[in-house]
């Protein structure tokens, strides 16, 4: 029995869940009109991803990174 990986696996689910009901608005790039992870076009320009995912994709590479 791995009591770490389990509670590593929780930590990931509890972040996840905390990234899809959270407001995009945390510190970060000024939007551009592009998905900063994907370069897809937006529609609104306030926005900075195309989808949660792709902003999860880029908020866990930038956690990455730092
Ligand atoms: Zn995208």
């Amino acid at each position: 029995m791995d009591v770490v990986d389990q509670a590593q696996v929780s930590m990931e689910q509890l972040a996840a869940l905390q990234e899809t009901t959270r407001p995009a608005r945390a510190p970060g790039p000024e939007p551009t009109g592009y998905c900063l992870n994907c370069g897809d076009p937006l529609a609104d320009p306030g926005r900075r991803w195309c989808s949660p995912e792709c902003r999860d994709d880029w908020e866990w590479f930038d956690a990455f990174l730092h």
